[in-house]
């Protein structure tokens, strides 16, 4: 504890800000957080606006932690307190995290010597305490080489008074043991008539080791296990180390061994990385290893001993798992594709971004087991519970397929799979699954199942017609030849025809479908091909069709499928175009491209159907009114444009009628 300091609180603040140590003042028996700097806010993980609450309100996640109650005592008795290395858990960026910190709490008096203010300082060793624990976590494995080391020195230490008294130092602290390590060893080597005792402990120990004497690092001691990280026989005895690994050259090992040489400081390398000989190939090993300088009476070091382990295998391995994971998160991601680990027994799960997405959640959202269900739809959550259910029973891949319901109401089909973990017992603990959005795929499914349907009905009222007008024909076939007759023909006639046009837009559908579509590039002359494609308009039904065309453009392209294109379009005009009989064709050149526009004054397609006309199998609702149609001449239309490298469009208002077009390059290539 220190004694209490009387300081002026103006002086105090201004040092304060400008302080680059996280600094806060604090007063009050509540412990009011009078002022702070950015850098004790960030600690905090919060903004100035904590300045004028109490320390339990601006940092709700400290009520259940010590620091208030300390700081209510600093205030009451106005002892200064002061931490080291302490755990403190924090809200940063919305996560609870443990930082360490070394800090003071320190109480500033008043004149009657009551406390006025307390000034907080901290300093932020999380990470040193990382490497501190990293170093207990190697001293204490190397604690059970040293009980080796002790127990066969056992023997001649019993000869030595000051061997015996460190040796039990040994045991009695495990803080100590570092320090009674080298010591310890620096004893032995001392003792010169037993270094001969030493050689044989070194050559017997269960880890790599080797001693190297003086400044120049020559090989002394080696045992096998050292032999075979350097890949070096035992001709390395006697030779400096530079020589004898001269691979070691540009490599930092020699300077850090001079370094211990030179302070006495013992070195703990953390998988550090050497590039040893091998074939004539330097091959990468990980290293965990200690450089303990020995001494002799003077404290001058004498050698160094090497205790090394290889961790080349660990190393690899878990690169390698990191590589996998990454690998995966990558092919997840290009995939789309959710993943997700369940507990459960508790229902917690642990799911990337794209699975809670999938589900409409955000990635920061919590999203467990029950969510999960409470998303799905009704009826789906008792099935795909048995699937699980019997997954686990059986140790096998459950696979479902499921709607559900985003929060904001709307519906997306998800595919699942999963596959249960068992515990050492043999109970399932765990879930591993994937999930993907598969809306799109149904919904073409959907449109598949309709166009089915729509296609047998199409193809059923003409065959039905053709089919009564050939009964009717046979019952009359021995009477004399009669108009009955030829109607009855022209209407199978009809029935056919119209059953042909339905076939070929199945066969060119499926050849679309196919990428079959070949192209005869000839040139021709637009005005007419565009007469050509308008013959089939019966002038008995009064159709006004009106052409703005210069009689000169010419495009290269394949006539026949441009002619496809504008009878659809013509037709379509003729279909949806209510009672209005005209149409107009116009053509004009812009920039590279002929357009070619079909207007109809019909009624029109509805502003949301519009994206959708040139899409396979999509037909639009028109109000009060239903069109035969397989939905499939536009995207055949689009299918012929787009192989041309041109472009297609619709331009449509409700009851205005719709525009048609396509634009074609004029030199196709
Ligand atoms: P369909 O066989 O249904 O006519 P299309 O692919 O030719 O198939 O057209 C797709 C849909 O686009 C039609 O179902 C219709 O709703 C709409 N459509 C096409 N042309 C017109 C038009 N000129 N006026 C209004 N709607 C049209």
């Amino acid at each position: 504890m220190n004694s209490p300091d009387l300081i002026q609180p103006e002086k105090l603040l201004s040092i304060l800000f400008k302080s680059p140590n996280a600094t806060a003042v604090y007063t009050g028996s509540e412990i009011t957080i009078v002022s702070a700097n950015q850098a004790m806010i960030d600690f905090w993980g919060k903004d100035k606006s904590v300045i004028g609450k109490t320390m339990a309100e601006a940092i709700p996640e400290l009520r259940d932690q010590p620091f208030i109650d300390i700081l209510k005592n600093v205030w009451n008795t106005g002892e200064t307190y002061t931490a080291r290395d302490r755990a403190a858990v924090l809200k940063v960026n919305d996560v609870l995290q443990t930082f360490y910190f070394d800090f003071e709490y320190k109480a500033l008096l008043d004149e009657n010597g009551k406390t006025e203010y307390i000034l907080h300082t901290a300093f932020e060793v999380t990470e040193r305490n990382k490497a501190e624990r990293l170093v207990e976590e190697k001293s204490r494995s190397e604690q059970k080489l040293i009980n080796d080391l002790s127990a066969l020195n056992e023997e001649y230490m019993a000869t030595n008074e000051d061997l015996i008294s460190k040796h039990d130092e040994l045991f009695a602290s495990n803080n100590e043991l570092i320090k009674t390590k080298k010591e310890l060893l620096t004893a032995n080597y001392t003792l010169g008539e037993s270094e001969k005792r030493f050689k044989t402990l070194v050559e017997k120990a269960p880890v790599a080791m080797a001693s190297l004497k003086g400044e120049n690092f020559e090989v002394e001691i080696v045992n096998d296990l050292v032999l075979k990280i350097w890949n070096k026989g035992r001709s390395v005895i006697g030779l400096p180390l530079e020589k004898a690994l001269p691979e070691l050259a540009g490599q930092l090992f020699i300077e850090i061994l001079k370094n211990v040489y030179k302070t006495g400081e013992a070195y703990y390398g953390m998988e550090d990385k050497a590039l040893i000989e091998e074939d004539g190939k330097l091959v990468e090993r990980y290293l965990n290893f200690v450089y303990q300088p020995i001494f002799d009476e003077k404290k001058n070091s004498t050698s160094i001993l090497i205790v090394a382990s290889d961790v080349t295998e660990q190393v690899k391995a878990r690169e390698s798992v990191t590589e996998i994971n990454n690998r995966l998160e990558i092919a997840l991601d290009a995939s789309k594709l959710g993943s997700t680990e369940v507990d459960l027994t508790t229902g917690i799960m642990q799911s990337n971004a794209q699975f809670k997405f999938n589900y409409g959640y955000m990635p920061h959202e919590e999203f467990n087991y029950p969510d999960l269900f409470e998303a799905m739809l009704p009826e789906y959550r008792e099935p795909v519970k048995a699937l699980v259910q019997e997954a686990i029973r059986t140790n096998g891949i459950y696979k479902a397929e499921y709607p559900v319901k985003w929060r904001d109401g709307s519906i997306h089909w998800l595919q699942a799979h999963g596959r249960p973990r068992y515990d050492d017992k043999g109970v399932a603990n765990r879930m591993v699954g994937m999930n993907s959005d598969i809306t799109d795929k149904k919904l073409i499914e959907q449109r598949k199942d309709d166009f089915l349907s729509v296609a047998s009905h199409e193809l059923k009222t003409p065959l039905t017609a053709v089919k009564a007008s050939i009964q009717l024909l046979n019952r009359i076939k021995d009477r004399p030849y009669s108009p009955i007759h030829v109607k009855l023909m022209e209407q199978s006639d009809r029935g056919i025809e119209k059953m042909c046009m339905l076939v070929d837009d199945l066969l060119n559908m499926s050849k679309m479908g196919q990428d079959q579509l070949s192209l005869d590039l000839l040139k021709f002359n637009m005005l007419e091909m565009l007469s050509n494609s308008c013959s089939h308009i019966s002038l008995e039904d009064d159709y006004k069709i009106t052409f703005n065309c210069d009689e000169n453009i010419e495009v290269v392209a394949d006539q026949n499928r441009i002619e496809q294109v504008v009878t659809n379009f013509i037709n379509n005009a003729v279909k949806y175009g209510k009672n209005s009989k005209e149409i107009h064709i116009n053509v004009e050149v812009e920039d590279e491209f002929v357009k070619v526009s079909v207007k109809d004054f019909g009624q029109g397609i509805p502003e949301s159907a519009i994206p959708f006309v040139f899409d396979r199998y999509y037909r639009a609702e028109h109000l009060g009114k239903s069109y035969s149609g397989l939905g499939l001449g536009l995207y055949i239309c689009s299918e012929i444009i787009k192989k041309h490298s041109g472009k297609i469009g619709v331009k449509s208002k409700m009851d205005e009628g719709s525009t048609f077009w396509f634009m074609l390059p004029i030199n196709n290539n």
